[in-house]
């Protein structure tokens, strides 16, 4: 009965609460055409049938609060439940976007003081923390990067350059913004090559888009070299902040001479990514691009916070001010974490990923040799007995989330480990064991991985179909 819907559970006249009784006429306030002809399509089911189902669907999810979660490039970084207690509290959840700024002085004052945070740990001017996620904010700076040029009169930088191991949603927002892309190829070492680089550069590029670390978890070592054939090019530099954990309190992105980037707020700093939660991808700039940041901006008036709207603006990318409570939390993370602690996040995130890189290198191929930063890609096992896909369903047999597979694109194997800051060197022997176990298996039992997952709900899946006609309403089930 419990793999039923909750629809298919339902018997007319079953009540799961009542209601008190209205003392207000319903048609004393609404006019006729607003009231419905007909009762609503409802399950009909008792209190214990509705804890039950939802109690039963929970268990056949997986999350970061049952067990490791070592997806890479998207993160499951630390999200320490005190903030959500924080960012729950009814002075926050009750405030109205429309409210006169006088009376909402501590929220604008969270947000300017998270900028002013922001701001000394990237080395960036302001924030605006218009954009709702990474994607977003990576559009706005490209915004920015455009009317800084049109503003010049420049009218000729029209393309950006990005790297081939660069995350999908840099090309995506370029394009978007109307920029052409030029694409350049990654050394062996799977970093940007200033040769390679130097022979695309003109008059024509606007500028470049990098993550540093990169998607494969390596740092840009030549990123001053990089940065300065940028700047002698008369082009902007935009930092993607994506992986900004593994640097935080260590180095800054403005120090690299990066001009524009974004952070995802629901990555590094205390929101969980995915699933579809409310993000936020604030966007930072240099000082000479303050001016054309988006409206409002929050500026500090002798004691008093104040949304101001600028001419020079780029103009809205979202209605009022983004997702407010995603800030509240990274407000109280820096806070929790203070400056020294804050430095810890990005050691221990590298030290995790570097102490699976090296136990597992005998048994997967790692294509880039030496120290990675906060994740690390393997291409795939060593003996070739079985795909990247065979051992991540594997995986789920063992209870854990398969780490991200298939990007970056650069190996036809990519198997992307990310293991968080905070995980003990148990649960990190506990994944390595298996996966050596499953490196094993592939030579020994190869069926065993062919025809994985084993234990779960539901086994091998059309994940093609599942996201291009996925079925999300009751009515299309009949
Ligand atoms: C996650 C990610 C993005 C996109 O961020 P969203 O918040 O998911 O839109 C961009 N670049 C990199 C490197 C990422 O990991």
């Amino acid at each position: 009965m419990y793999d039923k819907l909750i629809f298919e559970i339902s018997k007319s006249g079953r009540i799961g609460y009542s209601f008190p009784k209205t003392t207000i006429e319903e048609k004393a306030f609404l006019d006729e055409k607003y009231l419905r002809k007909t009762s609503p399509l409802l399950p009909e089911v008792t209190e214990l049938d509705v804890v039950r189902h939802y109690t039963n669907l929970s268990k056949k999810n997986y999350g970061v609060d049952e067990g490791f979660y070592p997806l890479g490039s998207c993160t499951m970084k630390y999200n320490p439940k005190i903030n959500e207690e924080v960012a729950s509290l009814p002075g926050f959840t009750g405030l109205h976007p429309l409210q006169p700024a006088e009376t909402a002085q501590g929220a604008l004052e969270i947000y300017y003081e998270t900028s002013k945070m922001l701001s000394l740990l990237t080395g960036m001017a302001e924030f605006s923390f218009s954009p709702f996620a990474g994607a977003h904010g990576e559009a706005t700076g490209l915004m920015i990067m455009k009317e800084y040029f049109l503003r010049k009169g420049d009218y000729k930088r029209n393309k950006v350059i990005v790297p081939d191991s660069a995350h999908g949603t840099n090309p995506a927002s370029a394009s978007v913004c109307g920029f052409e892309i030029i694409e350049v190829e990654s050394t062996p070492e799977g970093i940007v090559d200033p040769k390679k680089l130097k022979e695309v550069l003109n008059d024509e590029v606007a500028g470049m888009m990098l993550t540093n670390p990169n998607t494969l978890g390596i740092f840009e070592k030549d990123i001053l070299e990089i940065s300065r054939l940028l700047r002698e090019n008369g082009s902007l530099l935009y930092y993607d902040g994506a992986n900004l954990n593994a640097l935080l309190g260590l180095s800054r992105p403005g120090d690299m001479g990066f001009d524009i980037m974004h952070i995802n707020l629901h990555k590094t700093f205390s929101t969980p990514h995915g699933g579809g939660g409310p993000g936020s991808g604030p966007v930072g700039v240099v000082e000479k691009l303050v001016p054309y940041l988006p409206n409002p901006r929050i500026q500090k008036v002798g004691t008093k916070f104040e949304l101001r709207e600028y001419e020079s603006s780029i103009g809205r990318v979202s209605g009022f001010y983004g997702n407010f409570l995603v800030v509240v939390k990274a407000y109280a993370y820096l806070l929790s974490l203070g400056k020294e602690n804050v430095k810890n996040v990005a050691y221990l995130s590298v030290l995790n990923a570097n102490y699976i890189k090296e136990k597992l290198k005998d048994d997967y191929k790692l294509p880039i040799t030496g120290p990675c930063m906060h994740e690390v890609v393997f291409d795939g096992l060593r003996s070739g007995k079985a795909t990247t896909l065979e051992v991540a369903k594997r995986l789920l047999d063992y209870g854990y989330h398969p780490p991200t597979i298939y990007f970056p694109l650069l190996f036809s194997q990519s198997l992307m480990i990310e293991p968080t800051e905070v995980e003990s060197k148990e649960t990190l022997d506990g994944f390595i064991e298996v996966m050596k176990k499953i490196a094993r298996e592939a030579e020994e039992a190869p069926e065993l991985l062919k025809e994985a997952p084993h234990t779960t709900v539901v086994t091998r899946l059309d994940e093609v179909k599942a996201a291009r006609s996925p079925i999300i309403k009751y009515r299309d089930l009949k």
